[in-house]
């Protein structure tokens, strides 16, 4: 059984862009005869507001999106579902990592890091400062240095190979605020809820990578044979990307122009081969 997944971060109100994602998602999943699961990215609370998790709830059957598993109302998910009740999947998966050697704890300040960064990724300067990774007020990065290629299988070009010290050099796997990374949680949850396809934006290309290095270094051999589709972001007729906090967010159309938005969109995944 192919298992597919909806993956949104409920930190704003949903675009065409989402939409355009699950619609594809969900053809995907009828095509493989697969079963399909709503897991929502709500570990970052401070981010997450109630009225976005309300209006995924309300979209997702107004655009005719069903889902096997997972929640189906705000209440689901806040009792059962939400990713704080799977912190201590998450601690495990950072203490393997941990104890593997594989990680170093970084005490960089957000300033010290817009400065000390080349091409807006991180020098690597607190590697050399061996500090304990128990310290306070740090946050954990992956030794990303004697990675060997990453190899991703994707739908369309088959196998695409990566240097994860290139493309994602030293990245977090837990934030200073001692949360896991968003790489962590998602890792995590598809590991546990069996998932075997992964349709995403082409933007979470680097994630996909950086997944797959965790996932190995871990010997989470199920997650390497996932197989991959990043499409394109859905654009602007200007050509501008989508935001959740312009006029793209659906929040602002009435429920006949929904309708309609769906129905275009719908248009659009189906030419999709
Ligand atoms: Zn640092």
């Amino acid at each position: 059984m192919q298992r597919f997944r909806l993956a949104p971060t409920p930190s704003g109100f949903l675009h065409r862009g989402n939409l355009f994602n699950f619609l594809l998602t969900e053809k995907r999943c009828w095509e493989a005869g697969g079963q399909l699961r709503l897991r929502i990215d709500d570990l970052d609370a401070a981010r997450v507001r109630p009225q976005y998790l309300q209006h995924l709830f309300e979209v997702l059957p107004e655009a005719g999106i069903a889902w096997q598993d997972g929640p189906h109302t705000v209440a689901e998910q806040e009792t059962q579902y939400r990713q704080a009740l799977r912190l201590p999947q998450y601690q495990a998966i950072l203490q393997t990592l941990a104890t593997s050697g594989n990680l170093f704890a970084c005490r960089c300040s957000r300033t010290q890091l817009a400065r000390e960064s080349v091409k807006g990724c991180y020098s690597g300067r607190c590697l050399r400062l061996n500090l304990p990774l128990d310290a306070p007020d740090v946050a954990w990065r992956v030794d990303t240095q004697a990675a060997a290629t990453v190899v991703l299988h994707e739908r369309r070009s088959g196998t695409l190979e990566a240097d994860i010290h290139r493309v994602n050099p030293f990245f977090i796997v837990r934030r200073r605020d001692g949360l896991p990374a968003y790489q962590v949680a998602s890792l995590s949850d598809d590991l546990e809820y069996g998932i075997t396809q992964i349709v995403r934006g082409k933007d979470l290309l680097q994630s996909s990578f950086s997944q797959l290095f965790l996932a190995r270094l871990l010997g989470e051999r199920s997650f390497e044979a996932i197989l991959f589709e990043h499409h394109d972001l859905l654009q602007r007729p200007d050509g501008e990307k989508l935001s959740k906090t312009a006029g793209d967010r659906l929040q602002s159309y009435d429920p006949s122009e929904l309708l309609l938005q769906v129905a275009v969109l719908r248009q659009q995944v189906e030419r999709m081969s």
